[in-house]
């Protein structure tokens, strides 16, 4: 689950890492104008920001800074509303202005291949740190973390080092130094898979803050997490209406662009489905997974989804037999079938694994009008392909 700004914040609070005085989190101009009302006296400025899960709101017009209860109207009337890389922003967070002096980067996050955690750091924050890296490398340092050398949280010798190798200021090294083992500590403690400051600023009178935050938590984790829970709001911004179902249906579903519609049980053999479509020129239209048994009822549901997406115009089922049976796959496939009733898509089905050629000769026998089975994968995502472009 990702994080938007406001909940990345209270994150980093509850941690002890440091952010601006908190803000109002507002769903309409009125609210951030009480807010603006309500902050301004203190703050002097307020700034207005879009809370949507997507980066480079700034240059998009999605923040801005508000002088007065009339710039902060002016301001909540722009960016709500605002259809930022195709997130429409419902709710905005009215903070008190901090002042920049500089801008710098730091993150943690995942290292599948190093086996641990990469803590980043760069001097040259609120910009695009890809970019930083691709031109002037140097400039962002990268240090891997074991997970023997993290058995009590980083060790504040290593967030020295890290800060003094990226050349923070010497006025703000021990304060970043600091805010790293803080930083590092809620992304332990709250199972994050990263937790990323761009930027982290200086201010004119040196203190280090996180001005924005971009969270994602690991959704294995949840069940040890009961509070994470609050911060899965609806209504934040528009999501995929069939992505809503899917997770309604407990269902491992992503939308994608393409026009095959996709379906297999386990991941890795989805995500190698996802790549034989492609290899063979054609486009899938989502990710879905129904997981390690096939019934009746999970295939009809699943498949139902797919084929309510109007995008879509033939299915690749991908099924490995193991321990649910190919024959029982099959039956779960045709039993799908008669739920469903009438629609117009094709449906190519690949089966393969435990008592996969007696599933065939089930398939073969039903004869079903929509299904076409196909004997290998490579064949299958051939002609799935083959079927959506003739159904274009
Ligand atoms: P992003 O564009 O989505 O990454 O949004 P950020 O929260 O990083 O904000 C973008 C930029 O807006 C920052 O790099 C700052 O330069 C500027 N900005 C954001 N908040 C403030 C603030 O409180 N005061 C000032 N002066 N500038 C801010
Ligand atoms: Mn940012």
């Amino acid at each position: 689950m990702d994080l938007v700004e406001f909940q990345g914040k209270q994150l980093f609070a509850r941690n002890g890492v440091p952010v601006p005085p908190p803000g109002a989190v507002c769903r309409s101009v009125d609210e951030a104008v009480a807010a603006a009302e309500r902050l301004l006296p203190d703050a002097g400025a307020v700034v207005v920001k879009a809370q949507v899960k997507v980066g480079g709101r700034g240059k998009a017009g999605g923040v801005r800074l508000a002088r007065s209860v009339d710039e902060a109207r002016e301001a909540a009337g722009a960016i709500l509303g605002l259809d930022i890389k195709g997130h429409v922003v419902h709710v905005v967070l009215v903070e008190p202005a901090s002042d920049i002096a500089e801008e710098y980067y730091l993150s943690v996050m995942h290292d599948r291949v190093g086996k641990g955690d990469l803590v980043i750091c760069s001097r040259q924050g609120g910009v695009d740190i890809e970019e930083v890296n691709r031109t002037d490398p140097g400039a962002v340092v990268k240090r891997q973390v074991l997970p023997s050398e993290r058995a009590d949280g980083l060790p504040r010798g290593v967030a020295d080092e890290i800060v003094a190798a990226a050349d923070l200021p010497a006025e703000v090294r021990d304060a970043a130094a600091e805010l790293l083992v803080a930083l590092f500590g809620a992304y332990l403690a709250e199972d994050a898979t990263l937790v990323e400051i761009n930027p982290l600023i200086r201010t004119t009178d040196d203190r280090v803050l996180a001005l924005d935050a971009k969270v994602s938590l690991d959704a294995n984790a949840a069940f040890r997490h009961g509070d994470h829970a609050e911060w899965d709001v609806e209504g934040l911004e528009v999501r995929d209406p069939l992505e809503d179902r899917a997770r309604a249906e407990g269902l491992q579903y992503v939308k994608l662009d393409g026009e095959v519609g996709v379906l297999g049980n386990g991941a890795g053999l989805v995500m190698a489905t996802l790549d034989v479509v492609a290899q063979n020129g054609g486009r899938a239209a989502n990710f879905l997974d129904v997981g390690g048994g096939a019934s009746a009822e999970s295939m009809a549901t699943a498949l139902s989804l797919v084929l309510s997406d109007p995008a879509v115009r033939s299915v690749f089922i991908n099924i490995f037999g193991g321990i649910t049976r190919g024959e029982e796959v099959a039956r779960g496939v045709l039993g799908a079938l008669e739920r469903l009733g009438d629609f117009p898509q094709r449906l190519v089905v690949r089966l393969d694994g435990t008592n996969a050629e007696e599933g065939r000769r089930i398939l073969a026998e039903a004869a079903h009008p929509s299904v076409v089975p196909a004997p290998t994968m490579q064949e299958a995502a051939a002609l799935a392909v083959r079927l959506a472009e003739e159904a274009a």
